[in-house]
């Protein structure tokens, strides 16, 4: 584990307030930043833990990826990513995106509307064989974010990583740097404390899943987060949403069921509702 830093990981402020423990000996507390509204872990695991971490999580079978159906999402996505449906090619970059089973699906809807070529650029410590696709799309494994240009990506997928990311900085300059102008970037993050605290209320135990999870971002984070960006007054936010609900009737009935009835005043009363357990944002980059 690193020392604990005494700035914000996202916006470098110092002015920070502590929300809870996250874990006891050594301690690690949950600190929330009142400038960007990020909340982060109070010390990162160092890069060799997560490594570690990642290796075994890609290597279990067990329950810990809780996306019932990629497709779902990638339509999801498609939706608010219909602009580029104009081009000839479409570049993706799915940062974080696993065996690339949600970009794959999203690149399907954009090959049945005719677009002759779509490229995903996979980013992911999981180094398993990218989801088969048609001929049209192409898939390529990208070992960091360097290697990918500026301005170069037409859509951006960062569903549910940049909560798993020590040094969110760097990488969410460089996510929204490698966006041609015109190009859409989707973002999905879990905000969990405020379940937390109404589960410590019951006495009921809830799972930050540190050192997995090190951030929690809400609405506040994301519709301001283009003061935190270099150059933010680039990019405009087209949706501010609670997250899409994760799970699938079919297949996860009462926790399907009670994320819904969560996160439906979200929708309403967007930031002053905080129980909505993730946020998601679209934006576009304008110039
Ligand atoms: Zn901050």
């Amino acid at each position: 584990m690193l020392a604990a830093d005494d700035v914000c990981p996202f916006c470098a402020a110092t002015e920070r307030v502590l929300l809870t423990l996250l874990q006891r000996k050594p301690d690690v507390a949950l600190v929330h930043c009142r400038r960007c509204h990020a909340s982060s872990a109070s010390r990162m695991p160092t890069s060799e833990a997560l490594e570690k971490y990642y290796a075994n999580y890609y290597g279990g079978k067990d329950e810990k990826i809780t996306v019932d159906a990629p497709a779902r999402i990638a339509l999801h996505i498609y939706k608010h990513a219909k602009f580029a449906a104009t081009r000839p090619e479409i570049s993706i970059l799915d940062y974080g995106g696993g065996d690339g089973s949600i970009s794959v699906e999203l690149a399907k809807f954009f090959v049945n509307q005719g677009i002759k070529k779509v490229s995903i650029a996979l980013i992911d410590y999981d180094q398993s064989t990218p989801k088969s696709a048609g001929e049209n799309i192409h898939v390529r494994r990208f070992s960091d974010l360097s290697e990918i240009e500026d301005q170069s990506m037409d859509i951006v997928i960062a569903s549910a990583v940049i909560e798993h990311v020590p040094n969110p900085r760097p990488v969410i300059d460089k996510l929204f740097g490698v966006l041609k102008v015109g190009g859409g970037f989707y973002a999905r993050t879990p905000h969990v404390f405020p379940l937390m605290k109404l589960a410590s209320i019951v006495n009921a135990k809830f799972d930050f899943t540190y050192p997995a999870h090190v951030h929690d971002l809400g609405a506040k984070f994301w519709n301001n987060i283009s003061d935190c960006l270099t150059g933010g007054g680039k990019y405009q936010i087209i949706r501010s949403t609670p997250s899409l609900v994760e799970t699938s009737f079919q297949e996860h009935f009462l926790r399907t069921l009670a994320a819904y009835v969560l996160k439906i005043p979200g929708y309403v009363f967007k930031e002053q509702y905080a129980l909505v357990g993730g946020w998601e944002v679209f934006i576009r980059r304008r110039s």
